[in-house]
């Protein structure tokens, strides 16, 4: 339920056309132009807090932010399977963000984890599209509902950090709707964001800020949004291709910076007034909304801290539990080891940090829960790098005799995982590898606790009691794992993504993050478990998996009918016990397997799932409803969505690899389907292991040639080529020498996320870029000279420099439509 007042309609001030164009662009960092006798919007990152920082901004500073409640990241909350709290948290942070007088926050992010390596995997949901859109919809009904609007990012297909505001994701059209877009088309039709941002990454040929079908046709005309779209901060190439396309607002901007280029643009026929006019209508809505936002008294920090400390518990994945290790019992002589107990993991790198208000540690907790008495601690590994972690393993194995119960809190460091950079392998840092193998070997009752945002390796499973999955709790997530750990909270998280043994079992790695240019999504729908369930590969901890410390029934399942006709829903119903001795949640996973038919399938996919709480001894009944996208594919033919008919498989379980029910339903089909390409079917039809899809396959499944993927030559150069990739050109590599100099962290900074991320955003900049990265001190006319002078186009550079007109537009070439 909203607790906003009900709009009030006021006059709209007429404005010059100047004006009308000066609001197609923000006017800082973080605001919008103010309409007359109205409040700038202000917006904020987004997603896991309210990230404000003080004084105006002119440029990224990762630098004096106001304190906030760091709540957990986005790969924490979605492993609780649990709308209702996500609801929670968006009303949290609304409630927050009004307090501080933000109108929109910058998030959710729901691209979906195409590869665990992806650096920003830490701040989205999940592997599958019908879990991360639903997770996000509860999120900005939430936060909505506080009179705050959410920013659905990052419009589309942007899914790795190398390459990321340059790359031309190359995604066939049925991965792209049945996985890529899904998530944004669940969190608008359920939700209606007030804004989505576009990425910075091309699709299929076209930069997203300037791809009308996806911002206008997908967007609007098939998913009826009726929001703002605004760029992601820097996103911009060519703005009156992006304004016609329907990108509304430019973020950053510079205080009217673009008029010239939009009133040349308008003289020119570039775009047209009513182009204009449609965007600055939709800017004038989204102040209005903003202006009906009132400023509330600041939260209470206790309340926000003991939400955020539910759901980091929430978010707790209990993987593995032999010998019921855990929960640490009473009196029990418990052994803390690893620096992240004391000094803990808890959010990612980039724009999402936050101040936190105060910070847990899983150490501090466990002393509280536990007694001082009981525990004991040694670091086990250095904190960062890899100095004396000889001397302090030996250190904390000699603590373990004492012990009964030996609780290692391992993970990535937060170089590992930061925006700007995506890792190139799934494993912990050799230290704390070492140490959990040496102290299994010591112990018989050793359980892990992962702090990380994605999936690790972790090879050493068989040798360890029990592992626990706590992803990046935030400030209050060394609570929450004290509170699992405990037995105090009974873990009820589920993985939303695979916990690959390797990273060849995940179908995109010989193809990620691809590169000069393109990323190609050879791999089309096998992601994550739609792979794995597929190809027959084996994995470490499947999706959807999750212990109790007490155990689920499943009954049988009935189905409200036996035959779907076209159009009907399908309602399942099957009662589910708590046959264990203490309360506890179960998510019902229902999984679709669809018959052979003219196009490839993967063997089961998620279409349904609930989440029911259970008193010991307690039996509910669960349903679960599916609608026609629960057999549909996605018709590249006769574009659209359609439904082959025949007989369906529903599949019930507590992951994707326990599978309790089984039931079958025949479907209505809605007409026949084109079979696809021999070539197509040969290699998806039935995936091998490792994936490999040959050109020939991808060119067929993909409709049309692959575009260019050749190393940039300096001939090419202009300002949308990134500058890492200016390694053509005697001054280009000059400049990238002097870059690195000035910016890759060496020494202590090497272990700084916040150095990390910037390295990589800085390695990632088109050089239009420039102009925003140096705050717009680096003039146009200087940055279009500098790109002429970096190809070897001396008489270009001259030429930028002395022309005696405006500031040329920072747009490089168009890219060619897919
Ligand atoms: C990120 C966005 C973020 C924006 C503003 C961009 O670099 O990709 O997620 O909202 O910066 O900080």
């Amino acid at each position: 339920m909203s607790d906003v007042p009900a709009p009030r309609p006021g006059p709209q001030p007429e404005l010059s056309l100047d004006e009308r164009l000066a609001l197609l662009e923000g006017r800082d960092f973080w605001h919008t132009q103010p309409l007359p006798g109205q409040e700038a919007v202000s917006m904020t990152d987004g997603p896991h807090g309210v990230r404000r920082q003080e004084g105006r901004q002119t440029g990224f500073n990762f630098s004096a932010l106001i304190p906030a409640t760091c709540f957990p990241t986005a790969s924490a909350l979605a492993a609780s399977w649990d709308t209702e709290l996500l609801r929670e948290v968006g009303a949290a942070l609304g409630r927050e963000a009004r307090g501080q007088g933000v109108h929109v926050l910058l998030g959710p992010g729901v691209n979906l984890k195409r590869s665990p390596l992806c650096g920003r995997n830490f701040e989205y949901f999940s592997e599958d599209p019908l879990l991360a859109g639903t997770l996000a919809a509860a999120y900005i009904a939430g936060l909505q509902g506080k009179g705050v609007g959410a920013s659905l990012k990052h419009f589309a297909a942007n899914n790795q950090e190398y390459r990321r505001l340059s790359s031309d994701s190359v995604v066939d059209e049925r991965a792209l709707r049945e996985l890529y877009l899904r998530p944004f088309e669940i969190a608008v039709k359920e939700a209606q964001p007030w804004t989505v941002m576009a990425a910075y990454n091309g699709v299929n040929g076209r930069y997203c800020s300037e791809h009308p079908r996806l911002l206008t046709k997908i967007l609007r005309d098939e998913w009826g949004f009726g929001g703002a779209v605004i760029s992601d901060w820097g996103a911009v190439n060519d703005r009156a291709r992006g304004l016609r396309a329907g990108l509304d607002l430019e973020m950053p901007g510079y205080d009217g910076a673009r008029v010239p280029e939009l009133r040349a643009a308008l003289a020119a026929g570039r775009i047209t007034r009513a182009d204009v006019e449609r965007s600055v209508a939709r800017l004038r809505d989204l102040a209005g909304r903003a202006g009906r936002t009132p400023r509330t008294p600041p939260v209470d920090p206790d309340a926000q801290h003991a939400l955020a400390r539910r759901a980091a518990a929430a978010g707790v994945v209990l993987l593995q539990n032999t010998d019921a290790a855990l929960p640490l019992r009473p009196g029990a002589k418990v052994a803390v080891l690893g620096a992240f107990a004391e000094k803990p993991r808890y959010q990612g790198a980039g724009s999402s940090v936050i101040q936190p208000t105060r910070l847990d540690t899983p150490l501090g907790e466990l002393r509280a829960l536990l007694g001082e008495e009981n525990v004991t601690y040694a670091p086990g590994y250095p904190r960062q790098g890899e100095e004396d972690a000889a001397r302090l393993r030996e250190e904390a194995l000699a603590l373990v005799r004492d012990a009964d119960v030996v609780v290692i809190v391992a993970g990535l460091p937060e170089n590992l995982e930061a925006e700007g950079v995506d890792r190139d392998h799934l494993d912990l840092p050799e230290t704390h590898g070492a140490l959990i193998r040496a102290v299994a070997a010591a112990h018989p009752r050793v359980v892990v606790a992962l702090q990380s945002g994605a999936p690790v390796r972790l090879p050493w499973r068989g040798e360890v009691a029990g592992i626990v999955q706590a992803y990046l709790g935030g400030q209050a997530g060394g609570g929450g794992l004290a509170d699992v750990l405990t037995g105090r909270v009974n873990p009820g998280g589920k993985l939303a993504e695979s916990f690959p043994d390797a990273l060849e079992d995940v179908a995109c790695s010989a193809y990620y993050p691809g590169g000069p240019r393109t990323a190609e999504y050879r791999e089309s729908l096998y992601v994550g478990y739609r792979y794995h369930d597929t190809a027959g590969v084996e994995v470490a901890f499947p999706f959807g998996h999750g212990l109790s410390y007490t155990a689920f029934g499943y009954g049988t399942p009935r189905l409200d009918r036996g035959r779907v006709g076209r159009g009907e829903p399908l309602t399942v119903t099957l009662p589910v016990t708590n046959t264990g001795a203490v309360a506890g949640a179960e998510v019902v996973q229902l999984y679709v397997h669809a018959p052979q038919g003219p196009l490839f399938r993967p063997e089961q996919e998620l279409r349904a799932f609930a989440r029911v709480v259970l008193a010991p001894g307690e039996t509910r009944e669960v349903t679960l409803t599916l609608d026609e996208r629960a057999w549909a594919v996605y018709d590249v033919t006769r574009p659209g969505w359609h439904v082959p008919g025949g007989t369906y498989e529903l599949r019930l379980g507590s992951s994707s690899r326990d599978l309790r029910a089984r039931v079958t339903v025949e479907v209505a089909g809605d007409g026949d389907l084109r079979p696809e390409p021999e070539a197509v079917r040969a290699v998806y039809g039935r995936p091998a292991h490792p994936f490999r899809a040959p050109d020939a396959a991808f060119r067929a499944l993909y409709g049309a040639p692959l575009p260019d993927n050749s190393p940039y030559t300096p001939a090419e150069y202009d300002l949308n080529t990134p500058l890492g990739a200016l390694q053509g050109t005697v001054q280009g590599r000059a400049l990238n020498a002097l870059v690195r100099l000035g910016t890759e962290p060496r020494g202590e900074r090497r272990y700084s996320a916040d150095a990390v991320s910037a390295a990589g955003a800085i390695r990632e900049m088109p050089l239009r870029q420039l102009y925003l990265g140096t705050g717009g001190r680096l003039r146009p006319r200087v940055i279009a000279s500098v790109t002429e002078a970096l190809a070897g186009r001396w008489g270009g550079a001259l030429r930028a420099l002395v022309t005696p007109d405006a500031e040329p537009p920072l747009a490089g070439e168009a890219r060619k439509e897919g």
